[in-house]
């Protein structure tokens, strides 16, 4: 089959063809060469001086007659820097380098031209069996494979049936969603059922629901089991979502480096459309449902829903200003319905089991489950789907087996990266959305990185930065400059550039400057791996910058 994020031939009405011109163009010939971005600018009716702006701030869109496409390339994100010997410096003798793709718990993967692939084997694990009850890999299990028969035979399409025929009123479906507590998993844990209300109460008879499968945080891959072997619970939440919101058109923004998942999902929707699930009629019903797939072309920055609303537009995705926010004015300034991959394959359970159900899942006051991605320095990397509310501590030393033998839990992040950075006295806390504030830190994406105690903290910390600052979109000064200078300074301090006297207290006012200042999300979490160093590791942080000494001997001091 075809990599042509084309969608399926023949469909008309696109609702956002630029990101599939492009990746035609490239298909084509290896490279966007300037006759094709003039094609695809002219079939778009964009300036191509627009048009170029966006296509080269992608990284797998090589841009131009002679530029090479990335090939030989390995994952250089803050997990796979673990396995590497910390000695190695920047740049690996052979390799270039890509972010993170999302294959954590595997071997460190490479880029090969048009697959990520993990040492060799390729492919990724399946969900870790758990001794809880699960709400979503639960279909993983139950699909065997994926296909809409088997989807179907586990009580699948069955929910959107009920909505879309009128068994079930779309009330009482945002009533239940609503006392299920279920808030969106990709991070800002807004309510799922107050954000379908307020786009179904937008003016305006066109509206879209958009699917955020753009999960490009470091050290979080829980969406890709799901995309890949339960496409259809994803496309029966979605289709839940238009008929609730009033819409009849959906997207998903998958990310690049998701290629095996982005075949599963168009044979999916194929299987729908052809069984009479979805298109024109769902399930016989007077309503409408349609689903595309638009594939990014790499930048961790799209996953930010209002960049990535500006990437399905063809434009430079850089965040838009909020408000007006996407409920109102979304795509194409549409209200738009915005969730992650793990908020829309909640839904269907949710209403087939109904709302005490799920809000049983959780641990104390946390209603429903949460996936976990586990990686770094731990026996069983993975992805688990555990109470929301479980303790750091169970999901890291208990599930997914700690450290190596004879190695404990130096630190470990949330958010994969971007929640924030701590050190094993906080192994305790409660993985959940509001009781870690007082740290600064939030459970975010449900990422958790595990540092054991072999490893310098301070270049574990400077490899995050690193990523930030490749993946800053440069839109705003806080972030563009912020990131670089703390890189500069953490290079500083593990002996690969001079340090200034004051380098602690400019990585404090740098950070500060930069959580209160940025733009968007981004640059405002940036600092918190720099905040959580000198909150945890303070004296490891001293022996750098004072002592000039690495006291796990990884830095060249
Ligand atoms: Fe771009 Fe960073 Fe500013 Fe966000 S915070 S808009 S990523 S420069």
């Amino acid at each position: 089959m075809s990599l042509l994020p084309a969608d399926r031939p023949g469909e008309l009405d696109d609702p956002a063809p630029a990101l599939s011109r492009l990746h035609e163009a490239l298909e084509l010939d290896g490279r966007l060469t300037k006759d094709a971005l003039e094609t695809a600018a002219t079939s778009l009716h964009l300036p191509l001086v627009d048009l170029y702006d966006a296509a080269t701030f992608y990284h797998y869109f090589g841009v131009g007659d002679d530029v090479d496409p990335i090939s030989n390339a390995a994952c250089s994100g803050p997990t796979c820097a673990l396995r590497q010997s910390q000695t190695q410096g920047d740049e690996r003798a052979d390799h270039g380098e890509i972010a993170c793709p999302g294959l954590c718990d595997q071997p460190t993967p490479t880029f090969d031209g048009a697959r990520f692939v993990a040492d060799g084997d390729g492919g990724f694990t399946v969900p870790r069996v758990v001794d809880t009850e699960e709400a979503l890999f639960r279909h993983i299990r139950d699909d065997k494979d994926g296909s809409i028969d088997s989807y179907r035979a586990s009580g699948g399409y069955r929910q959107l049936s009920h909505l879309a025929n009128g068994e079930a009123s779309v009330q009482s479906a945002m009533e239940s969603l609503a006392s299920s507590g279920l808030t969106g998993r990709g991070g800002a844990a807004f309510p799922l059922a107050a954000k379908w209300r307020a786009v179904r109460e937008a003016p305006g008879d066109l509206k879209y629901i958009v699917c955020n499968a753009d999960e490009g945080e470091p050290g979080t891959f829980k969406d890709r089991p799901l995309l890949h072997l339960s496409p259809h619970l994803l496309l029966e939440g979605m289709a839940l979502a238009g008929v609730a919101a009033g819409a009849t058109t959906g997207i998903i923004y998958l990310r690049y480096e998701y290629p095996e998942a982005l075949e599963q999902l168009l044979n999916a929707i194929n299987e729908a459309e052809s069984a009479g699930v979805l298109g024109s009629s769902i399930m016989g019903s007077a309503v409408a449902f349609r689903v595309w797939v638009k594939r990014g072309a790499g930048s961790y920055v799209c996953g930010e829903e209002t960049s990535l609303l500006n990437s399905l537009e063809g434009v430079k995705p850089w965040p838009r200003e909020r408000p007006p926010f996407p409920t109102t004015s979304g795509l194409w300034n549409r209200p738009t319905v915005i969730n992650n991959v793990e908020s829309f394959c909640a839904v269907p359970p949710i209403l087939e089991k109904g709302a005490d159900w799920f809000r049983g899942l959780g641990r104390g006051d946390n209603a429903g489950t949460k996936l976990y991605s586990v990686s770094g320095d731990v026996q069983k990397a993975g992805n688990y789907e555990l109470p929301l509310g479980i303790t750091a501590r169970e999901v890291i030393e208990g599930y997914a087996g700690g450290p190596s033998e004879g190695r404990m839990t130096k630190a470990f992040t949330l958010g994969g990266i971007s929640g924030g950075l701590l050190g094993a006295e906080h192994l305790d806390i409660n993985l959940d959305y509001v009781s870690n504030r007082d740290l600064g830190v939030s459970l975010g994406s449900g990422g958790i990185v595990v540092v054991d105690d072999s490893r310098c903290i301070v270049e574990f910390v400077r490899m995050t930065m690193r990523f930030y600052q490749d993946e800053s979109c440069g839109r705003c000064f806080p972030c563009r400059i912020g990131t670089v200078r703390l890189r500069e300074l953490l290079d500083g301090l593990t002996g690969r550039a001079d340090l200034p006297e004051d380098a602690l207290s400019r990585m404090d006012a740098i950070g500060a400057l930069m959580a209160t200042t940025s733009a968007c999300g981004l640059g405002q979490a940036a600092p918190l791996v720099v905040t959580g160093m000198f909150r945890s590791f303070r004296d490891e942080v001293d022996e750098h910058a004072t002592g000039r000494s690495c006291r796990e001997g990884v830095c060249s001091l």
